[in-house]
């Protein structure tokens, strides 16, 4: 199995770093033929409009949506708020990916980052969630499982093969939600 990991702007080495700790290859995708030979994509967090701008210049908002029709996609800050069909900020390129509306910087501003451990519902896991800027879910369509809360609200989901978080599991020490992810993909 190899992770495409897009590496345009924003916390992708982390999210390598991680790949790498769990045996799972992974390439950096900046171009759209390098998610050719991919079985999942990841969205990093990082600055959703600067993504936007990037993945118009790099042509490749079209690509990312024609793989997501058939290959899983998590998106983590940043890269849930382009996976939103609505981030109430018209400088986003929404892919769409899951149904759901969100407001960015709905957490707090930069200041008022806060790290959280939560829990994976249904599972006796605990996640460390590191929050900074992060997005607040708005709205979700029918179809999308919540698989974490915090504050009651969701911020961990999943809808059909896709994942997406609020925050930032790629900052901690935790594998958790990459070995989600992976084992989706492998099952
Ligand atoms: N607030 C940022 C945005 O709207 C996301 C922050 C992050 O990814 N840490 O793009």
């Amino acid at each position: 199995m190899k992770i495409g990991v897009l590496s345009i702007q924003g916390g992708f080495q982390k999210h390598l770093d991680i790949l790498k700790k769990i045996n799972i290859s992974s390439v950096k995708v900046i171009y759209k033929e390098q998610l050719r030979n991919c079985s999942g994509l990841i969205i990093p967090g990082g600055e959703s409009t600067t993504i936007s701008k990037l993945l118009v210049k790099y042509n490749l908002s079209e690509s990312i949506k024609e793989f997501a029709s058939e290959k899983p996609v998590l998106g983590t800050c940043a890269g849930l708020i382009l996976m939103s069909k609505n981030s109430n900020d018209k400088r986003v390129e929404n892919l769409n990916l899951i149904s759901i509306e969100v407001q960015r910087n709905g957490w707090g501003r930069q200041v008022e980052s806060f790290s959280q451990t939560l829990k994976i519902e249904n599972t006796e896991k605990n996640i460390e969630a590191v929050f900074i800027r992060a997005p607040k879910i708005l709205r979700l369509g029918e179809n999308v499982n919540v698989l974490a809360r915090f504050e009651n609200e969701p911020v961990f989901i999943k809808e059909g093969i896709h994942y997406a978080a609020c925050f930032h599991p790629e900052l901690t020490n935790d594998t958790t939600i990459h070995k989600i992810f992976t084992e989706s993909i492998a099952a």
